[in-house]
């Protein structure tokens, strides 16, 4: 069965996008089947597999409205060996559109239904806003992966993350799990850093992951060339941070023996 995580904070600039195409790789690299979706109008996502949002023909945004089925927007990355739904600033305009349309919070999720079992596993990274893709992309998943740098409002954040996801789970997806918390462009130097961090495992325990993704330039530098940072520089401390991480998670999910 394929579990599918949604990458959210709605936090802006806080690595998100960065995880989605960095996991996606390290997965892949790790011979799971991985489907990225592009869920943020800013295609991010999409462009940091090296798929160019710009000459694209058919998006997410379409399958959002029911008017194409997933399978025809589908894309592969050469670059990060995953599949990937496209998206561009078009799909901006489905938050308006799509206000009145029936089961609306359930669009991603039915459109996932139809590819679910050719995968391992299916990131959605989400746009930087508590809005209606947001909550289709927490309908869509199994469990929730939230993003976060150790800074002095990042616990006020997270408590709206937390409301939020409590009512997708009432309303529209009652299983909705937190996968974990994700420390990122973490600098060890940093005191405020240190405190923030072991706050959150204080209050989280093991739901904040082992693994801690360092601030590493590269990681910033291999998006311009639409490469995952296992790609571009493999040694790099932030590919292997992220190599780490999907051991993690490969780990997390063994069923005990
Ligand atoms: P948005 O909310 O706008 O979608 P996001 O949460 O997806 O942003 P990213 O786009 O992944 O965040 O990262 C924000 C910026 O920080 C980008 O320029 C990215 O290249 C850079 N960045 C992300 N992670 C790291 C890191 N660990 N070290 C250095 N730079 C990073
Ligand atoms: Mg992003």
């Amino acid at each position: 069965m394929s579990k599918i995580l949604a990458i959210t904070n709605q936090k802006g600039g806080v690595g998100k996008t960065t995880t989605g195409v960095n996991l996606a790789a390290s997965l892949a690299a790790a011979h799971k089947r991985v489907l990225l979706v592009d869920l943020d109008p800013q295609g991010n996502a999409t462009m940091g597999s090296g798929v160019d949002k710009r000459n694209l023909a058919l998006t997410i945004y379409p399958v959002l409205l029911g008017d194409r089925t997933l399978a025809e927007v589908l894309q592969h990355s050469v670059n990060g060996d995953y599949d990937v739904i496209p998206a561009n600033r078009e799909l901006a305009g489905a938050e308006v559109e799509m206000v009145d349309l029936e089961r609306r919070e359930m669009r991603l999720k039915e459109a996932l239904a139809t590819v679910e079992a050719s995968y391992d596993f299916i990131l959605i990274d989400c746009p930087p806003a508590l809005n209606l893709l947001t909550v289709n992309g927490l309908t869509a998943a199994h469990a929730v992966m939230i993003p976060m740098q150790c800074e002095y409002y990042a616990l006020e954040g997270l408590s709206d993350l937390v409301q939020t996801i409590k009512k997708v789970r009432t309303h529209l997806n009652p299983g909705l799990q937190i996968e974990g918390l994700l420390r990122t462009m973490y600098d060890p130097r940093n005191t405020l850093a240190q405190q923030v961090s072991a706050q959150l495992e204080q209050h989280f325990g093991d739901k904040v992951y082992r693994t801690v993704i360092p601030r590493n330039i590269r990681l910033a530098e291999a998006p311009s060339y639409g490469l995952p940072a296992l790609k571009f520089d493999r040694n790099s401390k932030g590919a292997q941070a992220y190599i780490d991480l999907a051991g993690e998670m490969l780990g997390r999910d063994v069923p005990a023996a």
